[in-house]
Protein backbone atom coordinates (compact mmCIF):
# COMPACT_ATOMS: atom_id res chain seq x y z
CA UNK A 1 0.00 0.00 0.00
CA UNK A 2 1.40 3.68 -0.84
CA UNK A 3 1.88 6.00 1.77
CA UNK A 4 -1.21 8.42 1.68
CA UNK A 5 -2.53 11.01 4.04
CA UNK A 6 -5.78 10.49 3.48
CA UNK A 7 -7.82 7.14 2.98
CA UNK A 8 -11.39 7.85 2.15
CA UNK A 9 -11.46 11.03 0.02
CA UNK A 10 -14.62 12.91 -1.26
CA UNK A 11 -13.76 14.46 -4.95
CA UNK A 12 -16.20 17.40 -5.53
CA UNK A 13 -15.73 18.60 -9.44
CA UNK A 14 -17.96 21.55 -10.77
CA UNK A 15 -19.77 20.38 -13.66
CA UNK A 16 -18.14 22.87 -16.33
CA UNK A 17 -15.34 20.76 -16.02
CA UNK A 18 -17.17 17.68 -17.59
CA UNK A 19 -17.83 20.33 -21.11
CA UNK A 20 -13.96 20.43 -21.82
CA UNK A 21 -13.53 22.89 -24.53
CA UNK A 22 -17.31 23.06 -25.56
CA UNK A 23 -18.89 26.00 -24.42
CA UNK A 24 -21.91 23.83 -22.79
CA UNK A 25 -22.79 20.20 -21.90
CA UNK A 26 -21.09 16.94 -21.72
CA UNK A 27 -18.00 16.24 -23.54
CA UNK A 28 -17.55 12.41 -22.93
CA UNK A 29 -13.82 12.65 -23.92
CA UNK A 30 -13.53 14.94 -21.03
CA UNK A 31 -15.49 12.51 -18.63
CA UNK A 32 -13.16 9.21 -19.74
CA UNK A 33 -10.16 11.64 -18.57
CA UNK A 34 -11.60 12.71 -15.37
CA UNK A 35 -12.40 8.78 -14.92
CA UNK A 36 -9.04 8.17 -14.93
CA UNK A 37 -7.89 10.49 -12.01
CA UNK A 38 -10.58 8.43 -10.07
CA UNK A 39 -8.85 5.13 -11.37
CA UNK A 40 -5.35 7.03 -10.33
CA UNK A 41 -6.91 7.71 -7.09
CA UNK A 42 -8.04 4.40 -6.30
CA UNK A 43 -4.68 2.54 -7.66
CA UNK A 44 -3.44 4.48 -5.18
CA UNK A 45 -4.96 2.83 -2.30
CA UNK A 46 -7.96 5.51 -1.69
CA UNK A 47 -11.52 5.25 -1.18
CA UNK A 48 -13.65 7.69 -3.82
CA UNK A 49 -16.65 9.50 -3.22
CA UNK A 50 -17.77 11.65 -5.82
CA UNK A 51 -19.69 14.81 -6.25
CA UNK A 52 -20.33 16.42 -9.47
CA UNK A 53 -21.83 19.90 -10.02
CA UNK A 54 -24.23 20.45 -12.64
CA UNK A 55 -23.47 24.03 -14.11
CA UNK A 56 -22.33 22.72 -17.25
CA UNK A 57 -26.07 22.07 -17.97
CA UNK A 58 -28.41 24.20 -15.65
CA UNK A 59 -27.80 26.42 -12.37
CA UNK A 60 -31.13 27.25 -10.86
CA UNK A 61 -29.60 30.79 -10.23
CA UNK A 62 -29.30 31.73 -14.00
CA UNK A 63 -33.13 30.13 -14.67
CA UNK A 64 -34.36 32.47 -11.19
CA UNK A 65 -32.46 35.91 -13.25
CA UNK A 66 -34.50 34.81 -16.12
CA UNK A 67 -38.09 34.87 -14.45
CA UNK A 68 -38.17 31.50 -13.43
CA UNK A 69 -39.52 30.53 -10.06
CA UNK A 70 -36.59 29.58 -8.05
CA UNK A 71 -37.25 26.24 -6.69
CA UNK A 72 -38.38 24.40 -9.99
CA UNK A 73 -35.25 26.44 -11.00
CA UNK A 74 -32.80 24.83 -8.80
CA UNK A 75 -34.71 21.06 -9.39
CA UNK A 76 -33.47 21.49 -13.00
CA UNK A 77 -30.15 22.10 -11.55
CA UNK A 78 -30.30 19.12 -8.93
CA UNK A 79 -31.30 17.42 -12.47
CA UNK A 80 -28.45 18.53 -14.43
CA UNK A 81 -26.08 16.82 -11.49
CA UNK A 82 -28.18 13.72 -11.97
CA UNK A 83 -26.81 13.73 -15.59
CA UNK A 84 -23.21 14.37 -15.15
CA UNK A 85 -22.90 11.41 -12.49
CA UNK A 86 -25.17 9.52 -14.96
CA UNK A 87 -21.98 10.01 -17.46
CA UNK A 88 -19.81 9.65 -15.14
CA UNK A 89 -21.00 5.93 -13.49
CA UNK A 90 -21.46 4.81 -17.26
CA UNK A 91 -18.07 5.68 -18.25
CA UNK A 92 -16.38 4.21 -15.25
CA UNK A 93 -18.18 1.05 -16.03
CA UNK A 94 -17.28 1.13 -19.09
CA UNK A 95 -13.51 1.23 -18.00
CA UNK A 96 -14.11 -1.60 -15.74
CA UNK A 97 -14.57 0.16 -12.40
CA UNK A 98 -17.47 -0.96 -9.97
CA UNK A 99 -18.99 2.89 -9.53
CA UNK A 100 -22.49 3.23 -7.87
CA UNK A 101 -24.84 6.15 -8.05
CA UNK A 102 -26.90 7.03 -5.25
CA UNK A 103 -29.11 9.77 -5.71
CA UNK A 104 -30.18 11.97 -2.67
CA UNK A 105 -33.75 12.44 -4.68
CA UNK A 106 -35.37 8.53 -5.41
CA UNK A 107 -35.24 7.36 -8.86
CA UNK A 108 -35.62 4.01 -8.04
CA UNK A 109 -35.28 2.28 -11.96
CA UNK A 110 -32.24 4.38 -12.45
CA UNK A 111 -30.03 4.23 -9.21
CA UNK A 112 -30.20 4.07 -5.72
CA UNK A 113 -31.45 6.34 -3.25
CA UNK A 114 -28.92 8.16 -0.93
CA UNK A 115 -28.34 6.49 2.05
CA UNK A 116 -24.91 7.22 4.40
CA UNK A 117 -24.55 3.32 5.74
CA UNK A 118 -25.29 2.40 1.82
CA UNK A 119 -22.25 4.57 0.76
CA UNK A 120 -20.29 3.46 3.19
CA UNK A 121 -20.75 0.18 2.75
CA UNK A 122 -20.02 0.57 -1.32
CA UNK A 123 -16.77 2.45 -0.56
CA UNK A 124 -15.46 -0.32 1.81
CA UNK A 125 -16.36 -2.84 -0.52
CA UNK A 126 -13.96 -0.92 -3.33
CA UNK A 127 -16.33 0.87 -5.04
CA UNK A 128 -16.73 4.43 -6.41
CA UNK A 129 -19.53 5.60 -4.85
CA UNK A 130 -21.41 8.63 -6.95
CA UNK A 131 -23.69 10.97 -5.12
CA UNK A 132 -26.04 12.74 -7.26
CA UNK A 133 -28.29 15.33 -6.77
CA UNK A 134 -26.68 17.01 -4.59
CA UNK A 135 -28.43 17.67 -0.65
CA UNK A 136 -31.50 17.47 -2.67
CA UNK A 137 -33.10 20.12 -1.54
CA UNK A 138 -32.90 23.94 -3.55
CA UNK A 139 -31.39 26.95 -2.58
CA UNK A 140 -28.34 24.57 -1.58
CA UNK A 141 -25.38 23.96 -4.04
CA UNK A 142 -23.26 21.15 -4.73
CA UNK A 143 -19.89 22.18 -2.98
CA UNK A 144 -22.62 22.16 0.28
CA UNK A 145 -23.70 18.73 -0.82
CA UNK A 146 -20.28 17.71 -0.75
CA UNK A 147 -19.48 18.93 2.60
CA UNK A 148 -22.41 17.27 3.89
CA UNK A 149 -21.63 13.84 2.00
CA UNK A 150 -17.74 14.18 3.31
CA UNK A 151 -18.94 14.45 6.88
CA UNK A 152 -21.95 11.64 6.62
CA UNK A 153 -19.19 9.14 4.69
CA UNK A 154 -16.81 10.10 6.97
CA UNK A 155 -14.32 11.36 4.51
CA UNK A 156 -10.82 12.05 5.39
CA UNK A 157 -10.32 15.00 3.27
CA UNK A 158 -12.49 16.51 0.86
CA UNK A 159 -10.32 17.25 -2.40
CA UNK A 160 -11.92 20.27 -4.41
CA UNK A 161 -10.81 20.28 -7.81
CA UNK A 162 -10.77 23.79 -9.70
CA UNK A 163 -9.16 25.26 -12.96
CA UNK A 164 -6.61 26.99 -10.50
CA UNK A 165 -3.35 24.85 -8.44
CA UNK A 166 -4.62 26.26 -5.02
CA UNK A 167 -6.60 29.22 -3.20
CA UNK A 168 -4.62 32.73 -4.11
CA UNK A 169 -5.32 36.10 -1.93
CA UNK A 170 -6.68 37.30 -5.07
CA UNK A 171 -8.23 36.04 -8.26
CA UNK A 172 -4.70 35.20 -10.59
CA UNK A 173 -5.90 36.32 -13.36
CA UNK A 174 -6.48 39.74 -12.59
CA UNK A 175 -4.22 40.52 -10.22
CA UNK A 176 -0.44 39.37 -10.86
CA UNK A 177 0.72 39.97 -7.01
CA UNK A 178 -1.59 37.98 -6.27
CA UNK A 179 -0.12 35.06 -3.87
CA UNK A 180 -1.29 31.44 -3.53
CA UNK A 181 -1.34 29.87 -0.21
CA UNK A 182 0.23 26.14 0.30
CA UNK A 183 -2.10 26.34 3.63
CA UNK A 184 -4.98 28.85 4.88
CA UNK A 185 -7.27 28.02 7.84
CA UNK A 186 -11.38 28.20 7.43
CA UNK A 187 -11.70 31.39 9.60
CA UNK A 188 -9.27 33.18 7.07
CA UNK A 189 -11.35 32.12 3.88
CA UNK A 190 -14.58 33.12 5.79
CA UNK A 191 -12.97 36.44 7.15
CA UNK A 192 -11.06 37.50 3.95
CA UNK A 193 -14.43 36.15 1.82
CA UNK A 194 -11.97 34.14 -0.75
CA UNK A 195 -14.69 32.34 -2.91
CA UNK A 196 -12.95 28.79 -3.68
CA UNK A 197 -16.36 26.79 -2.26
CA UNK A 198 -19.50 28.35 -0.62
CA UNK A 199 -19.04 29.71 2.69
CA UNK A 200 -21.79 27.58 3.93
CA UNK A 201 -19.67 24.32 2.40
CA UNK A 202 -16.51 25.94 4.43
CA UNK A 203 -18.21 26.11 7.57
CA UNK A 204 -19.86 22.64 7.63
CA UNK A 205 -16.48 21.32 6.53
CA UNK A 206 -14.81 23.52 9.28
CA UNK A 207 -17.36 21.90 11.72
CA UNK A 208 -16.80 18.80 11.04
CA UNK A 209 -13.41 18.78 10.57
CA UNK A 210 -12.87 17.87 7.62
CA UNK A 211 -9.68 19.75 5.26
CA UNK A 212 -10.56 20.95 2.24
CA UNK A 213 -7.87 20.42 -0.58
CA UNK A 214 -7.47 22.70 -3.39
CA UNK A 215 -5.83 21.52 -6.53
CA UNK A 216 -6.06 21.79 -10.39
CA UNK A 217 -8.44 18.74 -12.40
CA UNK A 218 -6.86 19.92 -15.56
CA UNK A 219 -3.57 18.51 -15.73
CA UNK A 220 -3.72 14.52 -16.05
CA UNK A 221 -1.98 12.21 -12.91
CA UNK A 222 -2.21 15.68 -10.54
CA UNK A 223 -5.09 14.21 -8.38
CA UNK A 224 -3.11 11.33 -7.41
CA UNK A 225 0.03 13.67 -7.35
CA UNK A 226 -1.85 15.74 -5.02
CA UNK A 227 -2.70 12.44 -2.78
CA UNK A 228 1.07 11.43 -2.34
CA UNK A 229 1.25 15.16 -1.00
CA UNK A 230 3.03 16.53 -4.26
CA UNK A 231 2.71 19.32 -6.72
CA UNK A 232 0.94 22.29 -5.95
CA UNK A 233 -2.27 22.83 -4.05
CA UNK A 234 -3.97 24.34 -0.97
CA UNK A 235 -4.67 22.73 2.03
CA UNK A 236 -7.67 24.61 3.80
CA UNK A 237 -7.86 23.37 7.88
CA UNK A 238 -8.28 24.46 11.15
CA UNK A 239 -5.26 26.58 11.75
N1 LIG B 1 -28.67 22.51 -6.72
C1 LIG B 1 -29.60 22.62 -5.70
N2 LIG B 1 -29.39 21.95 -4.51
C2 LIG B 1 -28.27 21.21 -4.29
C3 LIG B 1 -27.31 21.12 -5.33
C4 LIG B 1 -27.53 21.78 -6.53
O1 LIG B 1 -30.62 23.27 -5.84
O2 LIG B 1 -28.12 20.62 -3.20
C5 LIG B 1 -28.95 23.14 -8.02
C6 LIG B 1 -28.71 24.63 -8.07
O3 LIG B 1 -29.68 25.20 -8.90
C7 LIG B 1 -27.34 24.72 -8.72
C8 LIG B 1 -27.38 23.58 -9.71
O4 LIG B 1 -28.11 22.56 -9.02
O5 LIG B 1 -27.17 25.95 -9.41
C9 LIG B 1 -26.04 23.04 -10.14
O6 LIG B 1 -25.21 22.85 -9.02
P1 LIG B 1 -23.90 23.75 -8.77
O7 LIG B 1 -24.17 25.17 -9.16
O8 LIG B 1 -23.44 23.50 -7.38
O9 LIG B 1 -22.89 23.09 -9.82
P2 LIG B 1 -21.37 23.43 -10.17
O10 LIG B 1 -21.19 24.92 -10.11
O11 LIG B 1 -20.52 22.74 -9.14
O12 LIG B 1 -21.19 22.84 -11.53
Amino acid sequence: MSNIKYKRILLKISGEVLMGSQGFGIDLATVGRVADEIIGLRKAGAEVALVIGGGNIFRGLAGAAKGMERVSADHMGIMATVMNALAMQGVLTSKGVDARMLSAIPMPTVCETYAAAKGIHHLKAGRVVLCAAGTGLPFFTTDTGAALRAAELKCDALFKGTSVDGVYSADPKKDPAAKRYEHVSFGEILSRDLRIMDPAAIALARDNDIPVVVFSIREAGNVAKVLAGKGLFTTIDKD
